[in-house]
């Protein structure tokens, strides 16, 4: 166990009390000296009692991630034992057609600072802790042990690391270099992942059953997919029987997988076209009418100061789609900003409805999947919100 100990001011051992992941900096009274950011800490309550262990950063606002909740030993085999954890979970849910999904989501799989994602027979890692990078080659090895792999690649957040003053580039960990077109199977489905060069950790894994609910009901419609990425809900929706699929997005190298894997699936060019152009252009020039339309934009905002700036983006964004929407259309709209509730997004589809003069109904709301599970201690740790709507 660690002997550098912490001691939080007063009243500030409730979060921790509530099994809260994260002890901000200013609820820190005093350090043992001769730390370094990234040391295992004793954390105690201003009356000396043991809370439990944590990394520690001072450098960080996030100044001690928790690890447990009482005393431990931490070792191999309590890595291993959390890393075991987070497999059995995967085991028991991952859908059928189904060999990628996120088997290691940080906090919310009480390994804090640490994400892993499967890809087939690679593995896709982000460290965004400084006390988990020192645990690096430990968590290497157990995952090597754990799972048949061919290689383990690293892919690096800049702005979380920055946060926590990390620095390194990506590269290949262990094994065999992900090749740069990578075919995994999500729900039967045949996809192109580029590991090293795709956006995040190469796919956008945590809207697999949104992409499946929209592929559900998009029989006979056109459909529009806005920031679509690799084409993810227009090969569900072409699947799932729509009449024709465009694909909007801003990034060439998405799109050339885009188009790639709605071919890959046996999808015709001619109806399922692949535009490089910017959604928010494209939905104000353009005059075609749409019977479905996918609206998963990048996290508008970025902290809570953005909170109004982002709003007003996802209205925007909104109220420009329901316009473009044929009478009694199908909207999917996401948002992946941590910082924008679920309450908050609704008031914000609220005031798009309103100003656009539509009636919207709700059909569904949704959320992450069972590999990005939301652990109860760790509200954060909810990002994803989609609604499901008829537009009329
Ligand atoms: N729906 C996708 C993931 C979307 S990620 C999936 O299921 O895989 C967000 C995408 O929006 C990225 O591919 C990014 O390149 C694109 N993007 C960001 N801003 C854009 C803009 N203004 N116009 C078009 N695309 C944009």
């Amino acid at each position: 166990m660690s002997s550098i100990r912490c001691l939080l001011k007063p009243g500030k051992e409730k979060p921790v009390l509530a099994h809260h992941p994260w002890i901000f900096s200013g609820a820190l009274d005093q350090i043992d000296d001769g730390y370094k950011p990234g040391d295992l800490v004793q954390v105690y309550s201003s009356s000396e009692e043991m809370l439990g262990l944590g990394f520690l950063n001072p450098d960080s606002q996030i100044a001690v991630r928790m690890l447990t909740f009482g005393a431990a030993e931490i070792d191999e085999s309590f890595f291993r034992a959390r890393i075991r954890k987070s497999l059995e979970l995967r085991k028991q849910f991952v859908p059928a057609g189904t060999n990628s999904y996120r088997l290691i989501h940080s906090e919310s799989d009480f390994l804090p600072g640490l994400t892993v994602d499967l890809y087939g027979d690679y593995l896709s890692v982000q460290i965004h802790a400084i006390g988990m990078e020192r645990w690096k080659d430990v968590i290497l090895k157990i995952l090597q042990e754990e799972i048949p792999l061919k290689g383990i690649y690293e892919k690096m957040d800049a702005e979380w690391r920055k946060i926590e003053g990390l620095k390194g580039k990506p590269g290949l960990l262990w094994g065999a270099e992900p090749p740069d077109e990578l075919e995994i199977l999500e729900n039967g489905l045949k996809f192109l992942v580029d590991i090293k060069h795709g956006q995040k950790t190469g796919f956008f894994l945590d809207q697999r059953e949104n992409r499946k609910l929209v592929g559900e009901h998009s029989r006979g419609k056109k459909l529009l997919n806005c920031f679509s990425y690799s084409a993810g809900f227009s090969v569900y929706g072409a699947r799932g029987g729509a009449l024709s699929t465009v694909s909007v997005d801003s990034s060439d190298t998405a799109l050339n997988l885009a188009s790639k894997n709605l071919t890959l699936n046996g999808f015709s060019e001619k109806d399922h076209r692949c535009l490089h152009t910017d959604v928010f252009q494209y939905l104000r020039q353009g005059n075609e009418p749409f019977d479905f339309i996918v609206l998963d934009p990048p996290a508008f905002c970025q902290s809570k100061a953005h909170v109004d700036n982002a709003s007003r983006a996802y209205k925007d964004v909104n109220m420009i789609a329901m316009k473009r929407l044929s009478e009694g259309g199908l909207l999917f709209t996401a948002s992946c900003s941590s910082f924008i509730s679920v309450d908050l997004f609704q008031k914000i589809l609220f005031g798009a409805a309103k100003d656009t003069g539509k009636n919207i109904r709700i059909l569904a709301k949704t959320g992450h999947p069972f590999d990005h599970p939301v652990n109860i201690y760790f509200p954060e740790g909810e990002y994803l919100k989609g609604f499901l709507c008829r537009v009329e």
